[in-house]
């Protein structure tokens, strides 16, 4: 049980007449405290880029600095920029996800483009991050379409394919898959062999800003706000997130779709 805590207030009306009045605030303090641990947050995420490319452009302004030495500068800069045109980039999707409501009707998209651009995208970052890459399986099973909003969409499977990619050490495996179980749901999975999650971290993933190896996830250029986006957009689409994981075993996250999202393409 949760502890609870009341607002009392007395009110007096008439002569001697007093009215006795209590209100659960428990919710609303909850709610102003997290309010208050995500501004914390926010400001700390940007603070930590700004005081570093702060401390750049003093010295490119003070200190005689050779052109190879400039230039590695001002790479260092745009890498500091990048991250908080990322940060900020992901708030706003959170906050429109938050904000506004799911469109009456949706766009039906090929689960075999979603897939492709997936693909795409962690094949060009596995490519930055580890020169050596990953072996990438990409499966995209039977032809199928989905029914939502694609920018949403795409950005959650976007999220979990790079966040396998961005966890799992060179060399490591991922595996990218569209089925379609027995009960006519769709399942979008990605495995890795990355380092796997310990149990007392896995309730807590899809807060904003929950991270279990803060200097892995900025290194990776990640935000903290990954799995928060992806938990959103499921709810949005009444999907439903699966996470299994187990320390030195890998990961493995699903997205599993209600049947009524889900058409099948015949084959032409
Ligand atoms: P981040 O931008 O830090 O990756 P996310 O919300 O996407 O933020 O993920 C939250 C945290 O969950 C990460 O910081 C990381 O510790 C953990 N995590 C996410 N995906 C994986 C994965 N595939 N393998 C191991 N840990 C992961």
């Amino acid at each position: 049980t949760r502890p609870v805590k009341l607002s009392v207030h007395v009110h007096s009306y008439g002569k001697g007449r007093k009215l006795l009045l209590s209100r659960d605030i428990t919710a609303v303090e909850l709610a102003e405290a997290m309010r208050r641990d995500f501004v914390a947050n926010v400001s700390h995420e940007i603070r930590t880029p700004l005081t570093v490319l702060s401390g750049f452009i003093e010295t490119l302004q003070t200190l005689p600095l050779k052109e190879a030495e400039r230039t590695r500068y001002l790479a260092l800069m745009g890498r500091q920029s990048q991250r908080m045109q990322t940060l900020v980039s992901d708030l706003l999707t959170l906050s429109r996800l938050e904000g506004s409501p799911f469109p009456d009707a949706s766009d039906w998209m090929t689960t075999n483009a979603l897939l492709a651009q997936c693909e795409q995208e962690a094949r060009a970052l596995s490519a930055v991050i580890a020169p050596k890459g990953h072996p990438l399986v990409f499966e995209p099973g039977p032809a199928c379409e989905i029914a939502g909003v694609q920018t949403e969409l795409y950005s959650a499977m976007s999220n979990l394919v790079t966040n396998a990619v961005r966890y799992t050490p060179e060399g490591g495996a991922v595996r990218v898959s569209w089925t379609l179980l027995e009960d006519g749901r769709g399942k979008f999975q990605v495995r890795d062999s990355g380092p796997g999650i310990a149990p007392e971290h896995l309730p807590r993933l899809t807060e904003r800003f929950y991270r279990i190896d803060r200097s892995r996830s900025r290194e990776t250029g990640g935000t903290g706000l990954g799995l928060a986006i992806v938990k959103h957009v499921a709810q949005r689409h009444g999907a439903e997130l699966q996470i299994e994981s187990q320390p030195g075993q890998g990961s493995c996250f699903s997205l599993i779709f209600p049947v009524a999202r889900i058409r099948r393409l015949q084959a032409a």
